[in-house]
C-alpha cells in the first residue's frame, strides 16, 4: 500500500515506539515523537497593560520586571491542524526531509520568490525536486 508519509508523521530515530502524550487541547493521546511541540513564552501581563501598570508602580522601570509564563503545549495533528501550527504540503514536498527554516529573532529570511506562474506543473515538480538535491542535509 502506498505510504503518505515514510516515517509516519513520526521523528522514532530506531525506536519502536514511544511514550503517549495528552494533546494540551483535546486530551487525545498522542504519540510523544508525533505530537506537535510548542514551548510558548508569554508576558504574564498583555502588552497594553504594561504602562498602566508603570504608572501604578511605587517601583521605577527598570527596578522590576514582569514575570513570564512559560507553557509546553502538546498537540495531536488535528488540533496543530485546525490551530495552523502546522500545514500539509503538496506531494512532491512531503518528501522533502530537511527541516523548515526558522528564522531567530533579527535573522533575516532570504525572499524564495513566487512559484514560477505559466510553467508546467511537472515543469516545477522538476525544480522543486532539484532545489531540495541541491540543500545540504
Ligand atoms: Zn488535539
Amino acid at each position: 500500500m502506498p505510504k503518505k508519509r515514510r516515517n509516519g508523521g513520526k521523528n522514532r530515530y530506531g525506536r519502536g515506539s514511544a511514550t503517549a502524550v495528552r494533546c494540551s487541547n483535546c486530551r487525545r493521546v498522542v504519540p510523544k515523537d508525533k505530537a506537535i511541540k510548542r514551548f510558548v513564552i508569554r508576558s504574564l501581563v498583555e502588552a497594553a497593560a504594561v504602562g498602566d501598570i508603570a504608572v501604578a508602580s511605587v517601583y521605577k522601570a527598570g527596578q522590576y520586571s514582569i514575570p513570564k509564563v512559560y507553557i509546553k503545549t502538546q498537540y495531536c495533528v488535528s488540533c496543530a491542524k485546525h490551530a495552523r501550527l502546522v500545514k500539509s504540503r503538496s506531494p512532491v514536498n512531503r518528501r522533502i526531509r530537511a527541516p523548515p527554516i526558522r528564522p531567530r529573532i533579527g535573522q533575516k529570511i532570504k525572499p524564495l520568490g513566487k512559484p514560477a506562474r505559466g510553467v508546467k506543473m511537472s515543469a516545477r515538480r522538476l525544480a522543486i525536486v532539484s532545489q531540495w538535491a541541491l540543500r545540504k542535509h
